[in-house]
């Protein structure tokens, strides 16, 4: 054990994806397929989002150890929403603050997707949010996979694009980034979450078919980890609502693996009565707090309060940081100059006391 090495954590991370595209819309591959590609991702559990449609809701249950929960993209022209925890389609046709209210009535949960999109080429148009002064949904994509492989592809770089999306695939837009941590600082909090967006859509070129890009090739990328407090229930049901209620809570670490796998990471603030919170926690007004980073690997790890940077290591695997300083803290932790890792806030309280 090294000297860097933490107290053991309360916590079980469980890693998946969402923002999925089937045969039910665009995508390419079937569900029982999409199941057996997460299963060889290292993915538990993951989240279909078929666009305007929610037929996958009929497949759902575990599939080889994978939980398999149906959503739907909301798809209209602009203003994309991930919706899931319904087991109805709320109509695209509706305005956004009309479908963002009604997904919250009826107690679904609601992903403002692909927020910040900026394709500015011939290919594609942007899908973007317009309207960032809108207020009740449950969460939003900060990072979406294919989104931004697109937003960075041209006829030129095609198969750079293609063969390196490592290269393309650099983060949240610092606009999404500030946009959210200005919602926590109003005392408003959505849970940031990554997306796959993937349809594995098949092309033609160089005299061959290509897949753009295979499932499990995306399901090793951005990953969503939940924090929970004990494992995924064996119950089918039981584990659906574990997942949501995470998702709901912002209980979720954000990773690209291709930077490396993040099992093992933790964010998480120690009171000195030895109570242990995580992410999406709000703790209560004691003092001091000592807020405990730890990744799986050496990384640059940056803690930001309510947006700024507070504290930084460099080609560490662990900070530490003792606080009085109530505010919203989240971490960045970055490999080779890559963002690998992106923490939902922990929320000190601000009663805190000195
Ligand atoms: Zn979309
Ligand atoms: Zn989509």
């Amino acid at each position: 054990m090294s000297r860097e090495e933490p107290p053991p954590s309360a916590y079980h991370l469980c890693p998946g994806v969402l923002h999925i595209h089937t045969t039910y819309s665009d995508g390419t591959g079937r569900v029982s397929d999409v199941a057996q590609a997460a299963k060889r991702a290292g993915l538990r559990w993951i989240i279909i989002t078929d666009h305007d449609d929610l037929r996958a809701a009929t497949e759902t249950g575990w599939y080889d150890g994978v939980a398999v929960l149906a959503g739907y993209e909301i798809t209209p022209e602009r203003n994309h929403y991930l919706v899931c925890g319904l087991d109805e389609v709320i109509p695209h046709t509706l305005p956004p603050a009309e479908y963002v209210r009604l997904v919250a009535e009826k107690g679904g949960l609601g992903f403002v997707a692909h927020p910040d999109e900026q394709v500015t080429h011939e290919y594609t148009r942007p899908f973007r949010w317009d309207d960032w002064s809108l207020r009740g949904f449950t969460g939003i994509e900060l990072w979406n996979y294919m989104s931004e492989w697109i937003e960075r592809y041209s006829r030129r770089r095609r198969y750079v694009n293609y063969f390196f999306p490592q290269l393309v695939i650099k983060g949240p837009t610092p606009a999404t980034l500030a946009w959210w941590d200005r919602l926590a600082v109003e005392g408003w909090r959505p849970t940031g979450v990554v997306g796959a967006d993937v349809h594995a859509t098949k092309v033609r070129a160089l005299g061959r078919t290509w897949e753009v890009f295979p499932y499990e090739r995306v399901f090793r990328t951005l990953t969503d980890y939940l924090v929970l407090d004990r494992p995924l229930e064996a119950e089918f049901t039981a584990a659906a609502s574990q997942i949501l209620d995470a998702l709901r809570a912002g209980r979720v670490i954000m990773a690209n693996r291709t930077w490396g796998e993040a099992a093992g990471v933790r964010f998480e603030a120690h009171l000195p009565d030895g109570r242990q919170f995580t992410v999406g926690d709000e703790v209560p007004a004691v003092a001091p707090v000592t807020l405990l980073v730890h990744v799986p690997r050496r990384a640059h790890i940056t803690l930001y309060r309510n947006g700024v940077p507070v504290t930084r290591v460099a080609g560490r695997t662990t900070l530490r940081m003792t606080t009085h300083d109530s505010g919203h803290y989240r971490v960045e932790a970055r490999r080779w100059g890559h963002l690998w890792i992106l923490t939902n806030h922990i929320h000190l309280g601000e009663k805190h006391e000195r």
